[in-house]
């Protein structure tokens, strides 16, 4: 079971953004920019590219969803979207606010947000994701 697949089942916490019957979406624990968000699906594939087109199509369109409301809650001038996968072996999407290229940037320092300013960052995404 990977890590993603316990935060799905609740057994490891998480910052819940959003979730439908296939998918969930939770803060990054190490975000790059404020809002910094993953979207898996709940089945667990490996490799992005592995999942069926038909679920990665569903998956896009979900990640579509979160984005709207990574956009609504945290003005931005676009929600930019990264598909790494080298350290956690279950398909995700990164989201990410972007005021600048730089954002985007997976080298640079991660920031350290305490538990309530993520816990409010994750509330306010899931509000909009609501609406
Ligand atoms: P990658 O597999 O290279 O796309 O990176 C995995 C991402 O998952 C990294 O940005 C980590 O900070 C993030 N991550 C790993 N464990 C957790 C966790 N328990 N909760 C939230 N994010 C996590």
């Amino acid at each position: 079971m990977t890590i993603f697949s316990k935060i799905i089942a609740g057994e490891i916490p998480s910052y819940k953004c959003a979730e439908d019957e296939k998918h969930y979406a939770f803060l990054d624990i190490n975000p790059v920019a404020k809002g910094h968000t993953l979207v898996v699906p709940k089945r667990e594939v490996d490799y992005l590219f592995d999942l069926t087109d038909e679920e990665l199509a569903a998956l896009t369109v979900f990640a579509k969803r979160v984005a709207a409301a990574i956009k609504t809650a945290y003005p931005c001038r676009k929600v930019g979207m990264a598909v790494l996968g080298l350290e956690v072996n279950h398909a995700h999407i990164h989201l990410i606010p972007l005021q600048s290229e730089g954002d985007m940037d997976f080298r640079k320092d991660k920031l350290q947000l305490p538990a309530e300013e993520m816990q409010a960052i994750a509330d306010n995404i899931h509000k909009a994701f609501c609406q």
